[in-house]
């Protein structure tokens, strides 16, 4: 069982269960795609493709690297707006959606 799909059991909390920190939302196809490029290789999950998916930033810090999330305070952001914010973390609004500078630099 993926690391990921165990996490998303405590989707009501949305905190991390291991470190506690708010968890994000990934699009299944970033998540899936950034997890190949991370060379995961505990599986993907078909359901994935079309949902959210509950991942922790800090714990998933490595697989998820520059691909963007939805954080908690509903900003688009990457990794190093959670763990290591920077004048880049600042949040950005384009037609009421919010972006981080990291996350936009993705696109
Ligand atoms: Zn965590």
């Amino acid at each position: 069982m993926s690391r990921f799909l165990s996490k998303s059991k405590h989707i009501d909390s949305r905190q991390c269960t291991a470190c506690g920190i708010d968890l994000a939302k990934i699009n299944g196809k970033t998540l899936t795609e950034a997890l190949k490029q991370a060379k995961w290789k505990h599986g993907y999950v078909k359901e994935w493709l079309n949902n959210w998916v509950y991942v922790c930033p800090r714990c998933h810090a490595n697989e998820l690297d520059i691909y963007p999330f939805l954080y908690s305070d509903k900003v688009m952001r990457t990794v190093s707006d959670v763990i290591a914010p920077s004048s880049k973390s600042e949040a950005l609004d384009f037609c009421g959606f919010a972006f981080s500078k990291s996350a936009l630099q993705r696109h």
